[in-house]
């Protein structure tokens, strides 16, 4: 594997009850790129998405990240590894301030025990990095509202800021786009944009306009298999991308 290529999926297949939805799938994912999963659906996307973020275990296949075989790991080995996967709202918690919320990914990612007596000022240590964050994000005059008083929009810059906590060296968006307002959509365009500089990000979305702003390289799936690779304008010409479209 070449290191050049941080992650790679080798004939990554999963069957269900006797069903294909991923079937011998080849991914090669550039470092420092933003690379787009695509394709119509019940293509694979999602199916293929968890596989690589280890949510589901392939039937046959391997996955190489940054030179490690992660084909057995789990979530949580594989986000210490620097891989982690975003957009989990959940992963916010909804009474607690902006700024908190960061602090706290922040403490996570160094380990922390959350040992009452010392909190406070291991809380307060995190502070400057915390801010950083929410600058890079452009949260910062929000800082002390409640992460639930944010907008749909924020919410999703605001997972991204706990994201970036973890310090990734590649992150995964499950459709970071998906129920968002048109104004919010730019703004998060943007904000991919700006956080992609030195990290690698793989991203499912069903946006094709944002795919085709934001992306480096596209992989489209359809049945469960690659149906093309390359950049936009190369995929959105291939005839056989258009009729898989058009017969969903
Ligand atoms: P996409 O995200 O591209 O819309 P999915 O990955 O969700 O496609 O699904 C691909 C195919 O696999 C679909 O036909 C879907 O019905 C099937 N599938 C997905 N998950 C399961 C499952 N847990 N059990 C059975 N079939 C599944």
């Amino acid at each position: 594997m070449s290191s050049d290529i941080i992650l790679q999926a080798e004939k990554l297949s999963i069957q269900f009850k006797g069903f294909w939805a991923v079937k011998d799938v080849d991914l090669n994912i550039r470092r420092g790129t933003i690379h787009a999963l695509i394709g119509p659906n019940g293509a694979g996307k999602t199916t293929c998405f968890n596989l690589l973020t280890k949510f589901l275990i392939p039937t046959s296949g391997k996955i190489h990240f940054d030179g490690q075989d992660i084909t057995r790991k789990g979530p949580a080995e594989i986000a210490q590894l620097g891989m982690v996967r975003s957009f989990q709202i959940s992963a916010v918690f909804p009474s607690l301030s902006v700024l908190e919320n960061v602090t706290i990914a922040l403490q996570r990612n160094r380990g922390n025990s959350f040992d009452f007596w010392k909190r406070d000022t291991s809380l307060r240590a995190l502070n400057p990095r915390a801010e950083e964050l929410l600058e890079e994000v452009g949260l910062t005059s929000y800082r002390n509202h409640l992460a639930n008083e944010l907008s749909y929009g924020r919410k999703r810059a605001l997972e991204i800021a706990t994201t970036l906590a973890l310090e990734p060296k590649m992150m995964l968006l499950d459709e970071p786009m998906a129920g968002m307002a048109v104004e919010d959509i730019d703004r998060i365009t943007e904000l991919i944009r700006r956080v992609s500089k030195g990290r690698t990000i793989l991203m499912v979305e069903h946006n094709l306009s944002v795919v085709a702003t934001l992306s480096d390289q596209i992989t489209v799936l359809a049945r469960g298999q690659v149906l093309a690779e390359g950049d936009y304008a190369t995929v959105s010409a291939n005839p056989q991308v258009l009729e898989a479209y058009m017969g969903t």
